[in-house]
Order: C-alpha cells, then sequence, then structure tokens
C-alpha cells in the first residue's frame, strides 16, 4: 500500500540540481590556497556539462576575469554569457587562420601551440593578444622542447606580439608523488626566467594542491570549481555543486529468486524492497553502474540492483525506512569520484556526460562584484 506524494516538480522526471553559490565558494577557496596568484577559471565542455551561461556570470561574480575554453565556439559562448562585462577569454585548442579576423572583433585570445601559428598570427593578427603553450613533459599541445629552445634563444620572435600570458600543463598533478610533477615545474621556472614580466600558468586543481612552488601567476582549475576531487584519495577542500535528484516512480518487494531489469543480472537471495526511479543512461547514470553504483535517500545509501536503463534504475530500499512513490533518490553531490571509480571512469568524464533531458535547476548564486 503506497500513497503518491504531490511533488514540487512538474513531471515524474528527474532534475539536475547546480549550486552556484556552492561554485562560487569554490572559487574563493581556490583563491585563498593560492593568495598571491590570480585565479582563471576553466569552462571547457559547456562548463564540464553543467552550462557555461550560468557559471561564467557567477564566476564573474565572485571575482573571476580570466577564462579558458578549449574551442573558439565555447569561447563565443563565454563571452556572451558575460554580457559585456570585461574577461579574458583563452582558447587552448588554438585556431585555424581563417578564424583569426572574427577572434580578434570578439576579443577572444588564441593560445599558440607552435611557432608557425606565432608566425601567422604575427602576419594576419599582430595586435590580437595571445597566450603562449609551453611543453614540459605531457606532449600533448604546446611548443615542443626544440621549439622552445629556439624562442628562448631568439625572444625577438616576440617582437610586436602581444602575449598575455605563458603556459605549460602538468601530466601528473593528480599522484603528488610523481617525480614528472617537479620535473616539468623546474622546466616550466627556466621558461619563464627567459620571459620575464609575462604572467605564467601552470596548475589546474590538483597542480594547486601540490602547494605554492606550483602556482606562478595564474591558476587555471576547472573540476574543483565543480566540487570534484583533483587527486582522489588525497584530502580535497572543495565542496560538491552538483546533484541529481530523481523520483521513485514504484516501489515492490522480490522475493528470494526474483530477479531485476534486463538481463536478470541481480537475482535476490531474500525479499528485498526495491525502488524504481526515473533516471536512467540516457540522463547520465552510466550503465557501468549496474550491481555496483548507489544513489542516496537522506543520508542512506541505496545500492543499485540489476542494470541500468535508459530511463530508469531499481534501487534498494530495504533499509531506506518509509518511502513512497515521489520521493526523490539523490545521487552524485559528495559520492561523485566514488560513482565515477565504481564505473572504471573518473569524475570529469561522468560531469561532462550528463544528459541534455535533466530539468536543470540553478541554484541562485551571490552577486558580488
Ligand atoms: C582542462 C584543463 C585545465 C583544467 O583542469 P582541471 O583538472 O579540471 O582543473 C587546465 N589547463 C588545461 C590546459 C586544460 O586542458
Amino acid at each position: 500500500m503506497t500513497t503518491i506524494r504531490t511533488e514540487p516538480r512538474a513531471e515524474p522526471a528527474p532534475r539536475l540540481i547546480i549550486d552556484l553559490a556552492t561554485i562560487q565558494n569554490n572559487y574563493s577557496r581556490l583563491r585563498d590556497l593560492a593568495p598571491a596568484a590570480d585565479a582563471g577559471a576553466v569552462v571547457k565542455a559547456n562548463g564540464y556539462g553543467l552550462g557555461a551561461a550560468e557559471i561564467v556570470p557567477a564566476l564573474a561574480d565572485a571575482g573571476c576575469r580570466t577564462f579558458y575554453v578549449a574551442h573558439t565556439s565555447e569561447a563565443r559562448e563565454a563571452r556572451d554569457a558575460l554580457a559585456g562585462r570585461a574577461a579574458d577569454i583563452y582558447v587552448f585548442n588554438g585556431f585555424w587562420p581563417s578564424e583569426l579576423p572574427a577572434l580578434r572583433k570578439a576579443g577572444i585570445f588564441p593560445v599558440i601551440n607552435e611557432l608557425a601559428q606565432l608566425e601567422q598570427l604575427r602576419e594576419l593578427a599582430p595586435d590580437l593578444p595571445c597566450a603562449i603553450h609551453f611543453d614540459t613533459g605531457m606532449n600533448r599541445l604546446g611548443l615542443g622542447a626544440e621549439e622552445t629552445e629556439a624562442l628562448i634563444a631568439d625572444p625577438a620572435r616576440l617582437d610586436a606580439i602581444d602575449v598575455r600570458q605563458i603556459m605549460s600543463h602538468l601530466a601528473c598533478g593528480d599522484m603528488p608523488d610523481h617525480p614528472l610533477n617537479a620535473r616539468q615545474r623546474e622546466r616550466f621556472t627556466r621558461i619563464r626566467a627567459a620571459f620575464p614580466g609575462i604572467p605564467a600558468s601552470l596548475s589546474n586543481s590538483a597542480g594547486i594542491l601540490l602547494g605554492p612552488d606550483y602556482h606562478f601567476d595564474v591558476l587555471r582549475p576547472g573540476l574543483a570549481l565543480f566540487g570534484g576531487v583533483p587527486a582522489p584519495g588525497h584530502p580535497s577542500p572543495f565542496e560538491p555543486a552538483v546533484t541529481i535528484d530523481a523520483p521513485i516512480l514504484q516501489i515492490r518487494t522480490l522475493r528470494p529468486g526474483d530477479t531485476i531489469g534486463y538481463g536478470a543480472t541481480y537475482t535476490a537471495g531474500e525479499a528485498r524492497r526495491v525502488a524504481t526511479v526515473a533516471a536512467g543512461y540516457a540522463d547520465g547514470l552510466l550503465r557501468a553502474f549496474g550491481n555496483g553504483g548507489y544513489g542516496r535517500i537522506g543520508e542512506t545509501r541505496v545500492p543499485i540492483l540489476g542494470r541500468v536503463s535508459m530511463d530508469l534504475i531499481g534501487v534498494d530500499v530495504t533499509e531506506a525506512g518509509p518511502v513512497a512513490p515521489g520521493d526523490p533518490v539523490c545521487f552524485l553531490g559528495g559520492d561523485i569520484e566514488d560513482m565515477a571509480d565504481s564505473a572504471a571512469t573518473i569524475s570529469y568524464e561522468f560531469l561532462v556526460r550528463l544528459g541534455l533531458r535533466f530539468h536543470r535547476i540553478y541554484k541562485p548564486a551571490a552577486k558580488r562584484r
């Protein structure tokens, strides 16, 4: 016997709740960790899947004046979201030469990843500010060792180019004991000495937690802003900012031997109460959470039983006390790293795969500056 509860939601569908004030607090915490540095924010991939249109203005209100994205189109979205407020926006992935006039018009600054791009910039948009990325060991993007030495030997190649920032990126920041961290820091320190007066940026979220030696002049945090744990297994001072809240649709009792869901991959050994919840892999609750992930009702963990379907998940509510259809089951929150781990992935991938059909609720941010 269950009663259907009236819930303050338009239909029995899951909501994604994004707490903008928490994102602002995480930004402030990053600033406190590195008071001598300027804190930028990485908002690529639509603000880690959470909505750049909302997150960029909230961070601007918290004092952020430097944003980083991967693509030109993301930079345009960030520029629109700023609605006229002044901020620098850098594009990590570089540019096609034909884009340069439009970038100049929109005030979007390319990151130069090889010397040939420096020449294209000089030729096509010499007054457009840029950053230069030096590869110090990741071997992904940026000037390689030979090009780096060539530029250090002949800094006149930067004459009449408005280089606003030099940067590099850590490969192993999430592994504090990895020897590559110190090697990259030393290489970057040497590069910085060759280009005095240009602000230098090395650290992403995990790098910032490696300590002041890694802070340089400008921070580039992404994940930490959204409450991810930069180095899993190591303490993180950041608060979770994202929760999924999905309603229970139906509750049933399994008898011993009953199975759940596609493939009948879970068999009850004893009587269990199971709630069917309105969320699934279409919402980004990965299929790999089947028989491994969990949600929460209040503080109680409710394990996922059987496979995750496209729109539905079964959770074990035997230990959850009285529950009824309409009651919310929460996912993510402070469990995000643990959940990602249970699906052999990382919180980054989990965030950017959150589905498009959520009702997205943005808890308001504080207006500050
Ligand atoms: C994504 C990215 C960042 C931000 O990394 P987090 O680990 O999310 O803090 C910083 N720098 C570069 C070059 C990136 O690609």
